[in-house]
């Protein structure tokens, strides 16, 4: 899923400057399941702007709504309609949410309340680690399942580096060396002699670098 975090309270209440109406408004997707921006998260967050904005001494309506997904044409219908009742929509759901709500609702301001990190599962409970950098040229199959891009710092297709020492990563000592996982992986399954045969260079045009991505099913096409 993704993960993302909430911005600083003080810094919403900037970006509201001005505003006399705003949509607080949810997505019941993957910042609900991280505790970011479901129906929770947007009550909380619609108390502590109210009270924000009175102790700076000014005046704000605050609605609450949450949609099953702000990534959905068809969710976004409901703010199509009422979106210009309001001076702006403030997002909790990811960058897709906000972005998605900026292209297709023309005469509505949105502006984010988090800040997106990353694509990640959760480990314990508020705690949330980053397994894929979503590149769009999966190796999984040839790593033991371990991510090198996502999970090695420098995204090393052939590695250790020489700063894994005993098996952790020269950036911190907290941080397991991925590529030692890798290692330990395959060994353990009697693979670890396909390592020997060294990956070629990476296309990263599948990785964004190559502009925004866009994907389409012939058939699933209307
Ligand atoms: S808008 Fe973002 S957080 Fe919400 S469901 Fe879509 S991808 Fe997940
Ligand atoms: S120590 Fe391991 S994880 Fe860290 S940068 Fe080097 S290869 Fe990547």
């Amino acid at each position: 899923m993704i993960i993302a975090s909430q911005k600083p309270l003080q810094e919403i209440l900037d970006m509201l400057e001005g505003a006399k109406k705003v949509l607080v408004l949810g997505c019941r997707g993957c910042v609900a399941v991280c505790s970011a921006g479901g129906d929770k998260e947007v009550k909380t967050l619609a108390s502590a702007i109210r009270l924000g904005k009175k102790r700076r001494g000014e005046e704000i309506e605050v609605v609450e709504e949450t949609f099953v997904r702000q990534c959905d044409p068809e969710y976004l219908e409901p703010l199509k309609e009422t979106g210009k009742g309001y001076d702006c929509v403030l997002s909790m759901a990811c960058g897709v949410g906000v972005n998605f709500i900026a292209d297709r609702c023309p005469g509505v301001k949105v502006k984010p309340a988090l800040d997106t990190s990353f694509y990640g599962a959760n480990l314990s409970s508020g705690e949330w680690k980053e397994m894929c950098a979503g590149c769009g040229s999966c190796v999984l199959h040839l790593t033991g399942g371990l991510c090198p891009v996502a999970r090695c710092a420098k995204s090393l297709s052939n590695g250790p580096c020489g700063g894994s020492q005993g098996g952790l990563c020269e950036i911190d000592p907290n941080v397991n060396c991925v590529w030692h996982m890798i290692y330990e992986k395959l060994k353990g399954f009697g693979e670890d002699s396909s390592l020997e045969e060294i990956m070629p260079i990476r296309d990263w045009t599948t990785a964004g670098h190559g502009g925004p991505r866009h994907r389409i099913r012939e058939d699933l096409l209307p």
